[in-house]
């Protein structure tokens, strides 16, 4: 199978969030079916059902991006799931996709200072040098980026 066309039906089979985050809890380490219900719920604040975490588990297992061992918890015995290499790469790819598009939704509010370069959310200070609108966190580090600019200027 190449890898496009498991990128293609991996898209098919994420195509809820549900799935998506199971899949950020088992980028995190080795889970149980049980731990994934319990930290899902724990983090996105509402249920999962196991008729949908087990049947996911089982088809990601069928693709080789899983693979369990059985391991003992008390009494029972439990299926503990882990990432393949090739499963763990695929998350990857998935994650930059998320977040390339998260940023993409969050970018209008969001600039970045040109001195320090940290993120600035809303707010911050602008500020036009040589006729460009110049955007910094503070006013501060819009003096400092002028400052280390001077110099260079005294070549003309
Ligand atoms: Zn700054």
């Amino acid at each position: 199978m190449s890898k496009e066309t498991q990128t293609e039906n991996i898209d098919d089979l994420i195509s809820d969030f549900s799935r998506f985050y199971i899949l950020t809890i088992l980028y995190e380490g080795p889970a149980h079916g049980y731990r994934i219900i319990n930290q899902f719920k724990k983090r996105v604040k509402k249920e999962v059902s196991p008729s949908l975490v087990y049947p996911f588990l089982q088809q990601l297992e069928e693709r080789g991006l899983v693979k369990h061992t059985k391991k003992a918890v008390g009494e029972k015995e439990r299926k503990v799931f882990t990432l393949t290499e090739e499963g763990r790469e695929l998350c990857t790819g998935l994650f930059k996709r998320f977040a390339t598009l998260v940023s993409i939704a969050i970018e209008p509010s969001l600039h970045v200072c040109a001195h320090c370069g940290c993120k600035v959310y809303e707010g911050g200070y602008r500020e036009v040098i040589n006729g460009k609108e110049t955007a910094f966190c503070c006013m501060h580090c819009a003096r400092s980026f002028k400052e280390i600019r001077k110099p260079a200027k005294q070549g003309k």
